[in-house]
């Protein structure tokens, strides 16, 4: 060890070849004249602009991509000023005018009196990096997205009505404005089940879920599985009248997909039955004792025979 030491020491051609064959590209630029001294030969291969072009920080700044520099600039300079060490990431240009992220770890050599000298740093490429991080952040938003999605029917799911149910009723009971629920049952599901298969009866679940979504229509209109074979439909700033209009939409819009279903009580196609409430929510009702009522119209309909709608309590 004491003789490499001292080897190494007495031949800074060691240093150089260190420094010039790593990955991290090193740098020196002198405080007062605000020029680069040195810059790393591998800062060619890295960005394209030749070694000898590294004149000034000017330069440096020009290669700083847009929407990075000023800020980039401006930390570097005050923190350089204050004499702290400090790294910056930013996206730097290639001569070919690709983007490159880069992150600058900078130390400051100070004088003894403790006045700054120079600056001296390491620019590493972490390109990589920052695309796989974005790729997470990508993935993760993905991920939002589907886990507030019903797998099989693309429609969204039960997580997301009790996610935004109270928020619509909060903000129903701050407006005044009704807000209407309709709870929609596919009728004889089981025997359709039984009858074509399960994969046949999930297609027929995707089938439904597709017309309840298109006749909920409007933009804050939410139309989610709420488990099984049995759908709901939210609806803020809708009324009695106007819940009636969207339930019979989604019921004709079903009926012309004219889906066959050889073992239903009701008739030759597949229907629904579905229940209907509206309310205005006043400071002592509940979210889900109103949901629970719109609930029993649903098993009355059913009761009353199928394939209609109930929006009164018997
Ligand atoms: P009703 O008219 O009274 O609603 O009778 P029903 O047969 O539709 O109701 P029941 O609750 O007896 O049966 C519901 C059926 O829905 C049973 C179950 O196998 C089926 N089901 C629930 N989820 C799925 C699913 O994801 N895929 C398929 N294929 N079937 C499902
Ligand atoms: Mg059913
Ligand atoms: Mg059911």
């Amino acid at each position: 060890m004491t003789s490499l030491h001292s080897n190494t020491a007495e031949d800074p051609g060691v240093y150089r070849t260190l420094l010039e064959s790593t990955r991290a590209i090193p740098w020196r630029i002198d405080w007062a004249s605000m020029q680069f001294t040195y810059i790393g030969p591998q800062i060619e291969a890295l960005l394209g602009w030749k070694q000898a072009s590294w004149r000034s920080v000017n330069d440096w700044a020009e290669r700083i991509h847009e929407e990075d520099r000023q800020k980039t600039v401006d930390f570097c300079v005050a923190q350089s000023q204050q004499g702290i060490d400090h790294e910056a990431d930013y996206r730097a240009l290639s001569a070919d005018g690709d983007d490159v992220w880069i992150r600058d770890v900078v130390h400051v050599v100070r004088r003894e009196d403790g006045s700054v000298e120079a600056l001296v740093g390491f620019m590493f490429d972490i390109t990589a990096r920052k695309q796989a991080e974005d790729k997470i952040l990508q993935l993760q938003r993905e991920l939002e997205v589907l886990s507030y999605r019903d797998s099989l029917t693309g429609v969204a799911n039960r997580r997301m009505f009790d996610t935004l149910y109270p928020v619509e009723w909060a903000k129903a009971r701050v407006t005044g404005e009704p807000l209407s629920l309709v709870v929609i049952d596919i009728d004889y599901f089981k025997q359709y089940n039984d009858h074509y298969g399960h994969v046949q009866g999930d297609e027929c679940l995707r089938r439904v879920a597709q017309a309840l979504d298109t006749g909920a229509s409007r933009a804050r209109d939410l139309c989610a599985r709420f488990g099984g074979e049995e759908f709901i439909l939210l609806l803020p700033a809708t009324d009695e009248h106007a819940a009636r209009n969207v339930a019979e939409r989604c019921r004709k819009l079903l009926a012309q997909k004219e889906l066959p279903h050889a073992r239903s009580g009701v008739g030759r196609m597949v229907t629904v039955s579905i229940g209907i409430g509206t309310v205005v929510p006043g400071a002592h009702d509940d979210a889900y004792v109103f949901l629970d009522r719109v609930d029993r119209r649903l098993y009355q309909a059913k009761s009353a025979g199928r394939d209609r709608v109930c929006e009164t309590e018997a």
